[in-house]
């Protein structure tokens, strides 16, 4: 029996992780991919305080160290489900592991988005793609598409356009919500062709991606290329959990500034959380006084 499960090893749970440890609390991780999160695909992280610049991989890494060397056991776990038990709760997971934990901090963060498109899920690894920093490379000397127009896909056009001959940035609208400084970088780049006010409406190609057709101010036109990559913000993972949290209409976790959830002993950090902005600093923040709060719960009932 763990003090505090922790389900989600991003930003969120690694910071609530090593607060809870150094709250004197036994710690279980439980991570179903990679530690560190969405972070991870941030080719270049220039907003996180006192660390002028830093890719998102070196970030989340020297996260989940110091969550270790405070003494967080880690597991790599997909769960499937949390069971109240009253006294504690019990975490499921896939292929029948389970954990039991006093309290659990759900800090799932978010999946990529789809663009929704017929065959998009076949043709994931075979074309399509929702991290640049982990599948550029594949591409080099090609030409990809990017759609989106965040600061996720500024930056994803940005990496491709050192490795790739050719980026079709594709935007639904005629301007970009991202950092005017990433879409000046990109204005600069000789090889970064923006297609605004446009849509993807179909995957060409039969096993691999070989290009793509958009719709664009009404007209349709086919671009010829290997790789398209969907950045087109993100969606909670939290259907698992839907009965021991109150989900809003877009499925984020129904919990205030606080973390505490209406279920006794369940809380809920980071991205996943019903909140406005969705920052690797909000999320470190949120893993915080989610531990805290599990520290005190855990303290009222001893
Ligand atoms: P985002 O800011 O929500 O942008 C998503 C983009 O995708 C928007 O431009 C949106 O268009 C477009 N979009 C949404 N659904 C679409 C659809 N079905 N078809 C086509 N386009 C669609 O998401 P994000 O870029 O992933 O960023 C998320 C947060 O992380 C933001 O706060 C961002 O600033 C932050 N971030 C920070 C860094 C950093 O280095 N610090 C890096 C990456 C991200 P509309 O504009 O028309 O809505």
């Amino acid at each position: 029996m763990h003090d505090i499960i922790i389900i989600g090893g991003g930003p969120a749970g690694l910071t609530a992780a090593v607060y809870a440890r150094r709250a004197g609390r036994s710690v279980l991780v439980l991570e179903k991919d990679a530690l560190g999160g969405q972070i991870t695909w941030s080719p270049k992280v220039e907003n996180y305080p006192a660390v002028p610049s830093v890719s998102g991989l070196e970030l989340g890494n020297r996260m989940a160290e110091q969550a270790m060397e405070q003494g967080a056991e880690i597991e790599i776990e997909q769960v499937t489900g949390i069971e109240d038990h009253g006294d504690f709760r019990r975490v499921r997971c896939e292929f029948g592991a389970e954990y039991d934990g006093k309290a659990v901090i759900i800090a799932t963060g978010a999946k990529p988005r789809k663009l929704g498109l017929a065959r998009e899920e076949e043709l994931v690894g075979s074309g399509v793609g929702y991290c640049a920093v982990c599948d550029g490379a594949f591409f080099r000397g090609q030409e990809v598409a990017v759609c989106g127009g965040g600061n996720s896909a500024l930056q994803d056009a940005l990496l491709l356009s050192e490795l790739c001959s050719r980026v079709w940035l594709i935007h639904r609208r005629d301007r970009f919500r991202g950092e005017e400084k990433l879409t000046e970088a990109l204005k600069a780049r000789g090889n970064v062709e923006f297609v605004l006010n446009a849509r993807v409406t179909e995957l060409l190609g039969e096993e691999e991606l070989s290009g793509i057709e958009i719709e664009q101010n009404g007209s349709h036109r086919r671009i010829e290329l290997s790789g398209l990559f969907a950045a087109i913000g993100h969606e909670p993972d939290n259907a698992a959990f839907a009965d021991v949290l109150a989900l809003d209409g877009q499925g984020y976790a129904e919990a205030g500034e606080d973390c505490r959830t209406g279920t006794e002993g369940v809380f809920v950090a980071g991205d996943c959380r019903r909140k406005r902005i969705r920052q690797v600093t909000t999320a470190v923040a949120d893993g915080a006084v989610a531990a805290l709060a599990a520290c005190e719960w855990l303290d009222g009932r001893a």
